[in-house]
């Protein structure tokens, strides 16, 4: 069957790769991607500027395209979230109904949504969080995401509609710049590693957070739409890793590659508030065992690419 695919907040550090990656599969003209802002470089396929908040326009975005597969990316993330927190559950909620609404209305065949480790509180297990335990988020984002869970598991159940959803760790990449998030450390520690050679860290050295190389995230998502649906036996969503560090773990492996880099540490930046409640681990064992996840990167593979590409980067810069 043709796919006709829309991503909505494409421009972020998600959807620029997500984009890129199922235009490949499917085709440049069979997605569309849309966004509240213009995308920095001209897109390379249909691109509709929007705001998920404006339902009649979104509406009228579904009706033009009639599509297959909907991905909603547009939302506030965690540190974000915290500045504005109205905003933030406005967005991240209403945005999610608007599109689980014209989904059913439109007969979409699979929609997906992504979930955070940002659904785990203080009182959940920190070590190998597992998919089920006590979920006590204390950010606006994480109580959004945890709302928006039930949500879309309330979609499946009541409307038979196919929701998908990853519970995402920490992303790290380096195609585009990241949204606001409390692991953004493992991003901003390697552009500042090749531009100065040091950075401030605004989390403390032995703070282990769970994260995921962006190839492994666009594969892993991919993998999950392509599962079959009688195999999914989570519509909340799904528990995901790839591996878990410390900043001082990742500063150790860049050293690797540049021996006089240094690193120093901030203290009271309310980021860390945030990671103290998240988990250091996870145990992703459904995503295994139900649609075959399994991480390529570990951290030694995530350094060499990210200083690799970053590097490149700046000399065709
Ligand atoms: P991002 O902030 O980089 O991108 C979000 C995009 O949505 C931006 O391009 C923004 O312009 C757009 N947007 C904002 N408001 C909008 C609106 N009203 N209408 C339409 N578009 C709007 O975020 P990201 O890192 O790409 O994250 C995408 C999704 O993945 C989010 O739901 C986020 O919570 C989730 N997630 C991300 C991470 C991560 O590490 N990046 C981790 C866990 C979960």
């Amino acid at each position: 069957m043709e796919e006709r695919i829309i991503i909505i907040g494409s421009n972020g550090q998600i959807g620029t790769e997500l984009a890129l990656a199922l235009r490949s599969k499917y085709g440049q003209e069979s997605v569309v991607t849309s966004d509240i802002r213009q995308p920095s470089v001209a897109s390379a396929g249909p691109f509709e500027l929007i705001n998920v908040l404006d339902r009649e326009l979104l509406k009228a975005m579904f009706d033009k395209y009639k599509p297959t597969q909907v991905y909603l990316l547009a939302a506030v993330l965690s540190a974000v979230g915290e500045q504005n927190p109205k905003m933030a559950w406005d967005l991240n909620m209403t945005g999610l109904l608007h599109v689980l609404d014209l989904a059913v209305e439109f007969k979409v065949r699979k929609v997906f949504w992504p979930s955070s480790i940002a659904v785990f509180g203080p009182n959940s297990p920190k070590e190998r969080t597992p998919q089920y335990c006590t979920m006590d988020p204390n950010t606006v984002y994480g109580f959004s995401k945890q709302a928006g869970e039930r949500w879309c598991e309330y979609y499946f159940n009541k409307y038979g509609l196919d929701v998908r959803s990853i519970r995402y760790p920490g992303l790290i990449s380096w195609k585009a710049a990241p949204g606001g998030g409390t692991t953004d450390y493992a991003i901003h520690i390697f552009h500042e590693a090749l531009s100065k050679a040091s950075y401030q860290c605004f989390l403390s050295a032995d703070t282990a957070l769970p994260m995921l190389y962006m190839e492994d995230a666009i594969r892993g998502t991919l993998a999950l739409m392509e599962a079959p649906a009688k195999n999914l036996r989570i519509r909340s969503s799904y528990n995901l890793t790839g591996i878990s560090l410390t900043p001082q773990e990742l500063s150790t492996e860049i050293r690797k590659h540049i021996p006089d880099f240094t690193i120093s540490y901030k203290e009271n930046d309310p980021r860390q508030v945030i990671a103290d409640s998240w988990p250091s681990s996870i145990d992703d064992s459904y995503a295994q065992q139900d649609w075959g996840w399994k991480p390529e990167f570990d951290i030694t593979a995530l350094t060499n690419e990210m200083l690799t590409n970053l590097k490149q980067n700046l000399e065709t810069t």
